[in-house]
């Protein structure tokens, strides 16, 4: 058994965040599971870039408001207590939406000298844009 505080607190890079986003470790996995578990302040208008994650990604939502988008689908508002598991290799996105913080767990599997997420191009602001008019429809 481990027993360990809670680590500091990171900035997202700008290789892979748009917007300022913090991330804190709660847990890194270990063999044989590499479970690892993070928690993710997104400010408003912040996201991820586009992204896939070797095993799959469960989010859970427990603050704010926000926005996950699949690869050539429509966006999906996220609030407090909606789950997101994407699937392995499924190419996504999620932040934060226009005019709210955003804060979410991250689960992921993965070893950690092996980082199991794939990171493409930036969500650009059009895209983003489009995003957020798409849940005005909805
Ligand atoms: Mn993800």
């Amino acid at each position: 058994m481990e027993i360990h505080s809670v680590q500091p607190s990171h900035p997202g890079q700008a290789t892979t965040f748009t917007g300022l986003v913090w991330r804190t470790p709660i847990h890194e996995g270990s063999a044989p599971g590499f479970l690892s578990l993070n928690l993710i302040h997104f400010t408003p208008e912040s996201r991820t870039a586009w992204h896939t994650h070797d095993f799959g990604q469960t989010l859970v939502v427990v603050e704010g408001e926000g926005v996950v988008q699949v690869r050539g689908a429509r966006a999906h508002w996220l609030g407090a207590g909606d789950v997101v598991a994407a699937s392995p290799g499924e190419e996504h996105w999620h932040g934060a939406d226009g005019e709210h913080f955003m804060v979410h767990y991250s689960l992921v599997e993965g070893h950690p000298d092996r980082p199991a997420v794939q990171w493409g191009t930036h969500v650009s602001d059009g895209e983003y844009q489009a995003a957020l008019e798409q849940l005005g429809e909805s």
